[in-house]
């Protein structure tokens, strides 16, 4: 009854005496398992103890990049039950502010040169109290206030059975142990709360669907995606807690320095976005991908173009795709590459223990296989609630359990998922919905068009029409009206696009989704 049903409790059973489990790929320092699990269990004896006195059910905020220290203070504040939430470091202050006020962290993970970005005296109850997150960090003279400790001093406490053990601390599998916020692509970004049981649900989905598993072979992963998204935090939690795997963990990305860690630490196992893989293909040489034979894509869609020219020049990797959200703790289907390539342009199959059905969004009845509406889904990791928004949660999930994705999507007879648009991105045409992603992968067939955007553009007459931003190919001529014609020959009149801007790029965020907030003020600031 004393051990508690954390994550980390309860996944890290295996020690995995002799693998290295974390690797900072900068410097090459190497943190095996048994030194990791002293850390982890170090810093929470010391996030336990005054001044820290982190107790369960609090927040603990982690502002910072990708580093072999984020882990280590993720999985101590999470065994003793305290809330994870992280923040964007590209995020303004401004923007950080509004996420602290929400969230009320009692403390704070941060680094040196993210410091100012935090607001002061915001926690929960009393100062907000400060741990550096980086190597070789010491207390600033100039800020006593807040900063209290180094990640490296908290590790190296020694840990305390007895401080986990304690009243109050026991952590049970409801218990809440992320509180992440959304990218706020289509809205305004909120708080998701996800249990451990949640997390627990995922790591052991990704192992099963990637094959991931197995004792006989131990996998490298690369953490380049960011960590403070879920995408990020379910990685380096399925490798370091579900396999056993060592995990390389790159601060930020860039192409050369990934492919060095890729070569360099024999990387097997690399989740990316697409905008990653776009550069890969993009580069003029077949580059060397050492050991890699896995690359798992996700958080936007990924272009039938993509897929094939990937398999084309790096026959030797697996493409998977994940599609997923916050709000299902990531992946809430995925494909294997077998299925992958019978079916291009599918999200895969649904993750294990997981049902789903697709609902008419006007009349709320479920559609048959082949006909596109809403997906629902409900599964043991979709999200417990938004955090302090009933009514936010409300509006998105069901009292029986049904997650409300807010994606278009069918099933096929073979229950394979395939995502059509986002419902809030619909262009409503006299009533009628007119999907973007549709008419954007009907324009990147044309010869010319090397990307493209499309959004509505607001009318007093018909309500919204489709306007297309087109990035034309080099050296093209392409005009507005043959891209007008181009579109009418191939599709119904309502879904005709009406209006056609050129432009030399279009905005997308990290993960590679389109901004069409922007373009959308774009285009009306000129009305
Ligand atoms: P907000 O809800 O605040 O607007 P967001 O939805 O962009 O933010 P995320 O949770 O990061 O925040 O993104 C989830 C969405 O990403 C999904 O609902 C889906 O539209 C899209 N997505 C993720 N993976 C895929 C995929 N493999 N294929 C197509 N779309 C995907």
């Amino acid at each position: 009854a004393d051990r508690g049903t954390d994550v980390v409790t309860f996944l890290a059973s295996r020690r995995h005496a002799g693998v290295v489990a974390l690797v900072d790929a900068a410097t090459g320092r190497r943190v095996t398992f048994p030194e990791l699990w002293r850390s982890v269990a170090g810093a929470a004896a010391a996030l336990a103890a005054p001044p820290l006195s982190l107790r369960k059910g609090q927040v603990a905020l982690i502002l910072s990049p990708n580093s072999v220290h984020f882990p280590v203070a993720a999985l101590a504040a999470m065994s003793l039950g305290a809330v994870i939430t992280t923040a964007n470091p590209l995020n303004t202050p401004a923007e950080i502010a509004k996420q602290v006020a929400d969230a009320r962290p009692a403390i704070a993970f941060t680094t040196r040169d993210l410091l100012p970005k935090l607001p002061r005296g915001a926690a929960g109850d009393g100062p907000l109290r400060v741990v550096l997150l980086e190597s070789g960090a010491r207390l600033p003279s100039d800020d006593p206030s807040s900063v209290v400790a180094t990640i490296e001093e908290i590790s190296a406490t020694p840990p305390d059975p007895a401080a986990r053990r304690s009243r109050d601390r026991v952590v049970t599998q409801d218990d809440p142990a992320t509180l992440l916020y959304s990218s706020g692509t289509t809205g305004p970004s909120k708080g998701v709360v996800a249990t451990h049981r949640s997390l627990i649900a995922m790591v052991q989905i990704i192992m099963t669907r990637f094959r991931l598993e197995g004792s006989d072979r131990t996998e490298t992963f690369l953490c380049t995606v960011p960590m403070f998204h879920v995408y990020g935090l379910v990685a380096f939690a399925t490798g370091l807690l579900g396999c056993g795997a060592t995990v390389v963990v790159l601060s930020k990305y860039e192409l050369p320095e990934m492919l060095r860690a890729i070569n360099e630490y024999g990387v097997t196992y690399l989740p990316l976005v697409p905008p990653i893989l776009v550069a890969m293909l993009a580069h003029p040489k077949t580059l060397p991908l050492g050991q890699l034979r896995k690359v798992l894509s996700g958080g936007a869609p990924l272009s039938k173009d993509l897929i094939e020219g990937f398999r084309e020049k790096y026959p030797q990797v697996e493409i998977l795709q994940g599609y997923g959200l916050t709000e299902s703790t990531a992946i809430g289907a995925s494909t294997d590459s077998a299925e992958e390539s019978r079916r291009y342009g599918t999200a895969g199959l649904l993750s294990p223990n997981t049902e789903a059905k697709i609902v008419d969004p006007e009349t709320g009845e479920a559609l048959p296989v082949n006909r596109t509406g809403e997906l629902w889904i409900r599964g043991p990791y979709v999200m417990k609630e938004y955090f302090k928004n009933t009514e936010a949660t409300q509006a998105t999930k069901t009292p029986d359990g049904w997650l409300k994705t807010g994606d278009l999507c069918y099933i096929d007879e073979d229950g394979y998922l395939f995502v059509v648009d986002r419902l809030k991105e619909l262009i409503k045409y006299k009533g009628y919905q007119v999907p973007p992603a549709e008419l954007e992968a009907l324009l990147l067939t044309h010869p010319e068009i090397a990307d493209v955007a499309v959004i509505p553009f607001p009318d007093r007459e018909v309500g919204q029409f489709p306007m297309a931003y087109v990035v034309r190919k080099k050296g093209s001529n392409l005009s507005e009206r043959e891209v007008m014609e181009f579109v009418a020959k191939q599709v119904a009149p309502y879904k005709k696009v009406r209006k056609v801007a050129f432009v030399t790029e279009i905005p997308k965020n990290a993960s590679g989704k389109i901004l069409r907030k922007d373009l959308i003020k774009l285009a009306t600031s000129k009305l």
